[in-house]
C-alpha cells in the first residue's frame, strides 16, 4: 500500500491521535485494532436512530434491524467464502467460538482415550477450552512442537497424528511470532488421520484473504475487534451439516423451535447457537468493518504489514542489542527482547514517546516457556501503520538503550 494511501487511512481513525492531537504510534493492533470512523458511525446509527431489537418486533424498525443483522451475517459469509450465511454463527469473540466448539462438538464427539492436537504457540483461548474438555471427557492433549524459526512443525505433527486424534486446533497466524500456518497442509494431515481441524483465525482474518473452501478446515473462528470492528462480537464458521449435527450449548430465547415442559426442540443452525438477544449493533458495525478492509484488499494489507514487520526486524537487528523471535517472513507482528531491559520497562519508556507496544506473555505462557523468556515485547502493525511508526519505535528503543546504558 502506498504511503499516501496509508496517510489518508490514518485520518480515518480518530483513535490514532493523543488527546493533545499528536500522532499516537499504535503498535498493538494484534491485541485490538483501532476503529475507522465508518465503523464508529455505523455503530452510532445502529444504537441511535435505527435502534430496535431483532427477530421479534412486529413493527417496522425491528424488521429493518433484523434485515441489518442478517445482512451482516451474509456479508461475513461472503467475506470468508462460506457456502451459505447459515454457516455463520455470531459469538462474543474467538474465545467464545472455541468454547462453543469444545462444549458442543467436543462434548458430543470425544471419548476417554481420544486425543486433541494443539501446538506450542497457541493462545490460551485455544488451550484452556480443550483442557476443560479433556478433563470432562477423559481425552488427552498432545502438543505439536515448533520449527527453529517459530512455525508449527507440520512434519512433526504428521508423525504424531494417530487415528485416536479427533481434533487438531491451531492458530492460523501466531499472535506472538506472526508466523503463518500452512493451513491447507494442516487440513490434509488432520483429515488424513480422521480428525477435524479448527483454525484460530484471530490474527489471520484482519490480515489475509480467507476462503473457507480453499482452506478446507472444519471450524474457523475470529474476533470482530481485531478486524477493525467492535468488541463483543466474533464469528464461528463451520459447514452447515457439521453445525446441524451439533447439540446446543447455551439455552434460552431465540435458539428454540418449540418449548414445553414435556420437552423442547431447537432451531436449526445458526440460531441454535445464538441463545438470547444477540449483538445487534456489533454485527452491524462488523459489517461496516468488513466493507472497509475489503475495499483495501486483504492481500494488499498482508503485503503492507509484513513489509513493515521486515523493516522493523532489520532495524532491531541493526542495534545488536535485540533478540528476535519468530520467522523473518511473517504477518505484521514482531516479538523481541532488548538485552538487559525488561519488556515492561521498555513499554513504559515507549509510552512516554507516544509509542504503544505490548509487553508480556501475550496469553501464550507455554510459548514463553518454549522461548525461555517470561515475556516479550511485541510490535504489531495494522492497515494504518507506516514507516513513521517503525521510526518512532526505533527512536524509543535508542532512548531506552541510552537510559539503561
Ligand atoms: N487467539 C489469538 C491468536 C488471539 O490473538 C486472541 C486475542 N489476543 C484470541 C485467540 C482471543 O480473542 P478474543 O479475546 O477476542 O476472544
Amino acid at each position: 500500500m502506498s504511503e499516501t494511501l496509508v496517510t489518508s487511512r490514518k485520518q480515518d481513525f480518530p483513535g490514532l491521535l493523543t488527546p493533545e492531537g499528536e500522532a499516537w504510534h499504535y503498535l498493538d493492533t494484534a491485541a485490538s485494532a483501532q476503529k475507522p470512523q465508518a465503523v464508529i458511525d455505523a455503530m452510532s446509527r445502529a444504537l441511535g436512530r435505527d435502534y430496535a431489537t431483532v427477530h421479534r418486533g412486529v413493527y417496522n424498525r425491528s424488521a429493518q434491524m433484523t434485515l441489518g443483522y442478517e445482512a451482516a451475517r451474509k456479508r461475513v459469509a461472503e467475506f470468508i467464502g462460506a457456502k451459505s450465511e447459515n454457516e455463520i454463527v455470531f459469538v462474543r469473540g474467538a474465545t467464545e467460538g472455541i468454547n462453543l466448539v469444545a462444549e458442543s462438538w467436543g462434548g458430543a464427539n470425544l471419548q476417554p482415550g481420544d486425543r486433541i492436537m494443539l501446538s506450542a504457540l497457541e493462545h490460551h483461548s485455544n488451550i484452556v477450552p480443550w483442557q476443560l474438555l479433556a478433563e470432562r471427557t477423559g481425552a488427552e492433549i498432545d502438543v505439536c512442537p515448533l520449527t527453529e524459526d517459530g512455525r508449527i512443525d507440520l512434519d512433526a505433527m504428521e508423525s504424531m497424528l494417530t487415528e485416536r486424534h479427533k481434533l487438531v486446533a491451531l492458530a492460523h497466524v501466531s499472535n506472538v511470532l506472526g508466523s503463518v500456518l500452512d493451513a491447507k497442509r494442516a487440513a490434509s494431515l488432520a483429515h488424513g488421520a480422521g480428525a477435524k481441524l479448527l483454525l484460530d483465525g484471530c490474527q489471520a482474518a484482519p490480515r489475509m484473504a480467507l476462503d473457507m473452501q480453499a482452506l478446507d478446515c472444519d471450524f474457523y473462528v475470529f474476533s470482530g475487534h481485531k478486524i477493525y470492528g467492535p468488541t463483543g462480537i466474533g464469528v464461528l464458521w463451520a459447514r452447515e451439516a457439521l453445525l446441524e449435527a451439533m447439540p446446543p450449548w447455551q439455552g434460552g430465547g431465540a435458539m428454540i423451535d418449540k418449548v414445553s415442559f414435556a420437552g423442547t426442540t431447537y432451531a436449526p443452525p445458526p440460531q441454535r447457537f445464538e441463545a438470547g438477544t444477540p449483538m445487534i449493533t456489533e454485527a452491524i458495525a462488523l459489517h461496516a468493518a468488513i466493507d472497509y478492509v475489503s475495499a483495501l484488499g486483504l492481500d494488499t494489507l498482508f503485503d503492507h504489514e509484513s513489509a513493515l514487520a521486515a523493516n522493523a526486524r532489520a532495524a532491531l537487528r541493526d542495534t545488536n542489542k535485540v533478540t528476535l523471535f519468530g520467522p523473518d517472513k511473517s504477518a505484521g507482528i514482531v516479538s523481541f527482547a532488548l538485552d538487559g531491559v525488561h519488556p515492561h520497562d521498555l513499554g513504559t519508556i515507549l509510552d512516554e514517546e507516544n509509542v504503544a507496544i505490548r509487553a508480556g506473555h501475550h496469553c501464550a505462557q507455554p510459548l514463553m516457556e518454549h522461548l525461555g523468556v517470561p515475556a516479550t515485547a511485541r510490535a504489531s502493525f495494522g492497515l494504518y501503520s507506516d514507516e513513521s511508526d517503525v521510526d518512532a519505535l526505533m527512536r524509543g528503543i535508542e532512548r531506552t538503550l541510552r537510559i539503561f546504558g
